[in-house]
């Protein structure tokens, strides 16, 4: 075992193990098409029972099934590393020999791991490992030869998944009877014990790989309808649509063109708002269903794949497409779907939109190729120079609106951010619609520059594509942060889940209550007077959130 003696940052780093599990392994190429190449796990409460400031090796007793569940991902290919803050070592209540030897045991019960990464220290050692600080994380990354994005970290407390999504990693929480509830609500995947967790990863790990592969396709039809984050967040599944068609057509709503002009691998887009998916839909007027159908014809797809979030219908446009003579059309659908779709796909709650959305792509052949992260990204013509006025890259963008105002930042509260954030010596950019002029006004006068209405969606990309970190709620620009691989403090309103629609694979900070009263209301107003689910958020918060994204280097591309 190594351990970083002469590491002069050692005061404030992780110490670093070799595990019994690493014999022969190198980093390796990642494999086309697959989510995750690792899993990090916390020790005490997820892969052993607690015996709190254990130094005793006969002390160790594994929990159920954990054993067994471990294997199930070594045969699958996944490396292992524990990730374990030790603060016992800090306080002297065991000492490095101990430790060592309680690890032994764990690997003689549970089996190897590839990597030990320990914190050693207390909070009050204001270090960057401690969970949920991301720097353990990272260190595992490192050890393992992969990113953080290509980690999922399983652990027992709201530490674990902090420090998971902080590195851009996946995190699932298996929650046991001393995990605050609070906890529980603001974890956007959570499992029953560590088996289940274990199932859950290798079921998603195996839903985008495509079990047949569809060839010959020349013109494939993708579809996403409604705004630019819907748009944005299906990008990595549009990608492994293109990688297996010669021509890839989007159909797209108005609110969602812009972003969808953004996109790698959309060859031509068809703009045509969807009387059954818009918010404010305007009547269904058969002369226009007849010229979209048409147009669609015209378009001569060989297959087509629907694209939808959970509680979209893909069963009306399914309709409009056989009409149009398309005979081979992949969608999700839970309802009966009858002779309307070839194949049907079905996806349990929960699962993140980008990789949903990839899943229905492998159903229908598709997935994306070797060297193509499943992550959000941006064609790098369409994001435009970003303006020489606003300075220097490294600015704090701050938006605080949205198209629907139950996930908006309160103006006041984003202005005491944006006061707060200036005083801590960043220089804050206040982002905003062309409608949103007053309240980014306001905002910036409390500490920050107003940029309101100034850029379109290509404009606000290249601002953010520079930014240090983007402070926003659950809209548009949280996914162009994650396509430009910017951290994100994300003021997240419960009223659709983080786990599904959280930024993605980017490293993130959630604030907010996430067991306010409109949790799982899909209100786009607020339903609860005072709008509790953010009011509550103090802007030191934000503030500690961009420092922990930023110390451990800021973005990941
Ligand atoms: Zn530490």
């Amino acid at each position: 075992m190594r351990q970083d003696q002469e590491d002069p940052y050692q005061r404030r780093s992780a110490r670093v193990y070799a595990g019994a599990g690493r014999v022969g392994r190198g980093p390796a190429a990642p494999p086309a098409g697959v989510l995750y190449d690792a899993v990090l796990l916390d020790r005490d409460g997820t892969l052993i029972e607690d015996v709190p400031y254990n130094g005793d090796p006969e002390k160790v007793r594994p929990l159920p099934g954990v054993r067994a569940a471990l294997d199930r991902l070594r045969a699958a290919g996944l490396r292992l590393a524990v990730v374990t803050n030790q603060s016992g070592l800090a306080r002297g209540y065991f000492d490095e020999e101990q430790m060592r030897a309680v690890h032994a045991r764990v690997e003689e019960l549970l089996g190897g791991f590839d990597a030990w990464l320990v914190c050693p220290h207390d909070d009050a050692d204001g270090c960057d490992c401690r969970k949920p600080s991301p720097g353990l994380v990272h260190a595992a990354a490192r050890e393992l030869g992969t990113s953080a994005s290509r980690c999922v970290l399983v652990g027992d407390i709201g530490r674990d998944v902090g420090a998971a999504l902080a590195a851009g990693a996946a995190g699932v929480l298996v929650p046991t009877p001393v995990t605050r509830p609070e906890e529980i609500a603001a974890a956007g995947w959570v499992a029953t014990d560590l088996p289940s967790a274990v199932d859950e990863i290798l079921r998603r790990q195996r839903a985008v790989r495509p079990t047949r592969t569809a060839h010959g396709v020349g013109t494939a039809l993708v579809v996403r309808s409604d705004s630019a984050g819907d748009v944005l967040v299906t990008g990595p599944a549009i990608r492994a649509v293109a990688a297996g068609a010669r021509r890839v057509v989007l159909l797209c709503g108005p609110r969602g063109r812009a972003a969808a002009e953004m996109l790698p691998g959309v060859d031509e887009i068809i703009e045509h708002p969807l009387p059954w998916i818009d918010p404010a839909p305007t009547p269904v007027d058969p002369d226009d269903m007849r010229r979209l159908t048409a147009r669609i014809a015209a378009v001569g797809a060989d297959e087509a794949v629907v694209f939808t979030s959970f509680h979209q219908s893909a069963l009306p446009l399914a309709l409009l497409l056989r009409m149009a003579g398309i005979t081979r059309i992949a969608a999700i659908s839970d309802d009966y779907p009858g002779a309307l779709v070839d194949i049907r796909h079905r996806v349990p709650v929960g699962v993140p939109e980008p990789e949903r959305a990839l899943s229905l792509a492998a159903a229908a052949g598709h997935r994306l190729p070797a060297g193509d992260e499943p992550v959000l990204r941006l064609r790098d013509d369409a994001v435009a120079s970003r303006p020489a006025a606003v300075g220097d890259p490294g600015y704090v963008v701050l938006h605080p609106g949205s198209a629907a105002s139950s996930r908006a930042c309160p103006t006041e509260l984003a202005a005491r951010i944006a006061g707060a954030l200036s005083a801590a010596g960043h220089r804050v950019l206040v982002t905003g619609g062309p409608d949103e002029r007053t309240v980014t006004a306001r905002v910036a006068a409390a500490g920050g520059t107003d940029l309101g209405g100034t850029t379109d969606l290509a404009g606000l990309a290249a601002l953010v594509a520079d930014a240090a970190a983007v402070v926003v709620g659950n809209t548009g620009p949280a996914h162009l942060a994650a396509a430009a691989g910017v951290p994100v403090v994300s003021l997240f309103a419960p009223t659709v889940p983080f786990g599904q629609w959280g930024p993605y694979r980017v490293p993130t900070v959630r604030l907010g209550d996430a067991s306010a009263p409109c949790r799982d209301t899909r209100a786009a107003s607020c339903p609860v007077p005072g709008h509790p689910c953010l009011s509550g958020v103090d802007p030191a918060e934000v503030v500690e959130a961009v420092r922990t994204l930023t110390a451990s280097g800021g973005g990941v591309r």
